[in-house]
């Protein structure tokens, strides 16, 4: 099944987290019937509010091994201490019921999937600036000053890898951005002629 997939079947995004990646899926999502996220397995604890089978399947280490042993997974990651997955029944049911499937995943889980499956869209979500992204941490309110840094830090060494993406697009502006994206997914055409992206990506990474 996902050796033949077509177009936009399958749609990855990844970001530095703080960049609004879910909040843009999350809109993505409720605006088209016929795209649905894929629910990943994670060994991390569940966040307040999470629920199981709906944000993530919390699951313990030994749960996840098993399911790796069994090659359950299309691709598999350790973020942040924690185990994530993409269970590849899941993501098989959906295409079966005619659902395109996004995915939100890290950069790692993407490049496996890269290297094995074709015709993926794929999408890097930038903040428009690490200052930018150290106040949209802060406002989340969710980490520490400490936690903040580290998540800074990582967000650096992601941003490496926003040129494998097909698309990079700059979140510098939820609406726009989430135009922007639709078209991608909606394969309109679509030119953003406001800002220089490679520009803004060099200055992220200097
Ligand atoms: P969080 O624990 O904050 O929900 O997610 C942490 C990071 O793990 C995010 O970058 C998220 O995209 C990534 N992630 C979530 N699910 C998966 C998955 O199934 N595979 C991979 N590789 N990363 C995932």
């Amino acid at each position: 099944m996902l050796n033949d997939l077509k177009k936009g079947e399958l749609i990855v995004f990844a970001a530095p987290s703080g960049a609004g990646k879910s909040s843009l899926i999350k809109e993505i999502i409720s605006n088209n019937e016929n795209i649905e996220l894929s629910v990943s397995a994670t060994t991390r604890s569940p966040r307040e509010g999470e629920i199981h089978g709906k944000d993530y399947f919390f699951i313990s280490d030994n749960e996840f091994n098993n399911l790796k042993t069994k090659e359950a997974f299309i691709e598999n990651a350790s973020v942040h201490g924690y185990q994530y997955g993409t269970l590849k029944s899941l993501v098989e049911e959906k295409l079966n019921n005619n659902i395109r499937v996004v995915l939100d995943i890290d950069v790692q889980g993407y490049n496996q999937i890269a290297a094995s499956v074709e015709n993926i869209i794929s999408i890097f979500i930038i903040p428009p600036s690490l200052d930018e992204l150290r106040k949209r941490l802060l406002l989340r309110g969710l980490d520490t000053e400490d936690v903040i840094e580290k998540r800074l830090i990582n967000a650096k060494n992601e941003l490496k890898y926003a040129k494998s993406f097909e698309n990079i697009v700059l979140n510098d502006d939820f609406n726009r951005a989430l135009e922007e994206i639709s078209s991608i997914i909606l394969s309109k055409d679509y030119e953003y002629n406001g800002t220089d992206i490679q520009n803004i990506l060099k200055n992220l990474l200097d």
